[in-house]
């Protein structure tokens, strides 16, 4: 970890909790694949970017670095670099909930929204509240994952593009 990072982690003033939001967009394409809260699923688009685009797992990984202050996902897992190209999003949770341990805390729970027209989610949800909860070491309980359209309005509605949006609590390990 650089000493750039190792500084902002120690200078963090231990609270009994901190607060975290997260967002993020992505653009749905045909010939890639939909990942969606760590699962594959079926649909004729998927969703764009360098890593596997994963917009609920990156809303996380951003509330979760938010919380301790510790910039975003795209500083710490730059699309510049290609170790990162085309990367299990799953993966890069276990890496932001070490950085977030290292600076003293855990997740509590997690509340998050994902806006699409298309597939629905709400048969999904359960195996994805798994999937997160697992890789966070928290209840399955402590992952919300609620979903919504954007009534057809905008680029979600024209099935454009999809977006998340999550807050997380975590709490001090001490
Ligand atoms: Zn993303």
């Amino acid at each position: 970890m650089d000493r750039k990072l190792i500084t902002q982690i120690n200078n963090l003033k231990m609270q009994a909790f901190r607060i975290g939001f997260g967002i993020d967009f992505h653009q749905l394409v045909q010939g890639r694949d939909l990942w969606i809260g760590g699962l594959k699923l079926e649909h004729i688009k998927g969703a764009l970017g360098h890593s596997d685009a994963d917009v609920l797992l990156h809303a996380i990984c951003d509330a979760m670095l938010g919380a301790v202050a510790l910039g975003d996902i795209g500083f710490h897992f730059p699309d510049t670099d290609d170790a990162y190209k085309n990367i299990d999003s799953k993966i890069l949770l276990q890496k932001s909930n070490e950085l977030v341990n290292k600076a003293g805390y855990q997740v509590g729970n997690i509340d998050s929204t994902v806006c699409l027209e298309l597939p629905r989610l709400k048969p999904h949800v359960p195996r994805m509240q798994k999937i997160i909860a697992t890789i966070l070491s928290v209840e399955p309980n402590a992952v919300s994952i609620k979903a919504t359209t954007s009534e057809k309005m905008g680029f979600v509605g024209r099935e454009e593009g999809i977006a998340a949006y999550a807050t997380v609590l975590l709490t001090s390990i001490q």
